[in-house]
């Protein structure tokens, strides 16, 4: 497929709350035309909610907002395994996730943007008021950061071969500022069909993988079922006394 590279932001949509509040922040406030792109994991246990969720928001900008669903692109599927291997990305990561934790995703979206030579490609890291976070930690030491005056120039070129493909437009946004964003602008309808849970039980939010028990803990509980929750919040005790 043919991607105008100039001309539209490039995003990163996974369906979540954090890229769907990007989503519809560029083709609702900004006006502007958007690419999403999905990248295609067959072996995650989500991948059938995540397209389904992708079909409804997109649906539901249909009916809410009318005039703006020309802007969204026809999604750029890509699948995850036929993309090539920089050794130099690799090598970078693998420095860096040596001294922290940090997902494996970045890997490979970096694998990505280098193999298809895109910049500025959106990524919703949102703001995370833990200091141990992986958006702290990226902002600390990169973001916020002027190579030439900075004390790790190694650490800070190393995050570089991985993340210089990336732009963190959400990195000082809360979820609960998206959520009061999404109410005033009327987007509660569409944030609501978000889908995050990676190990959805019965089609319904787990309340117990990762990004279910962020989702607890970051003010937006009220996205996972009530008996599911409270296994989250037990989940999330037990992690805290485990240190
Ligand atoms: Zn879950």
């Amino acid at each position: 497929m043919e991607i105008d590279k100039k001309n539209v932001n490039l995003l990163l949509w996974t369906s979540g709350w954090d890229s769907t509040f990007r989503l519809l922040q560029i083709i609702l406030m900004e006006k502007k035309s958007v690419q999403p792109i999905y990248i295609v994991d067959k072996n995650r246990k989500s991948l059938k909610n995540e397209l389904e969720a992708i079909q409804k928001i997109q649906d539901k900008i249909k009916d809410e907002f009318p005039e703006a669903i020309d802007l969204i692109q026809p999604i750029w599927f890509v699948e995850k395994e036929n993309l090539t291997e920089n050794d130099e990305i690799g090598f970078a990561f693998q420095q860096l996730s040596s001294m922290r934790k940090i997902g494996s995703q970045y890997e490979w979206l970096a694998q990505f943007s280098h193999h298809y030579d895109l910049k500025n490609v959106e990524i919703s890291v949102e703001k995370n008021l833990d200091l141990n976070s992986f958006g702290n930690f990226i902002k600390q030491n990169y973001l916020e950061v002027n190579p030439s005056e900075c004390s790790d120039k190694k650490l800070y070129y190393t995050i570089d071969t991985v993340f210089k493909y990336f732009h963190f437009p959400v990195i000082y946004l809360l979820k609960t500022k998206m959520l009061s964003i999404a109410k005033e602008n009327n987007w509660l309808n569409i944030m609501n069909l978000t889908w995050f849970c990676h190990k959805p039980k019965n089609n319904l939010p787990c309340g117990k993988c990762n990004p279910c028990m962020a989702t607890i803990e970051k003010g937006l509980s009220y996205r996972v079922p009530l008996t599911n929750r409270i296994l989250g919040y037990i989940k999330i005790y037990k992690n805290k006394l485990k240190g």
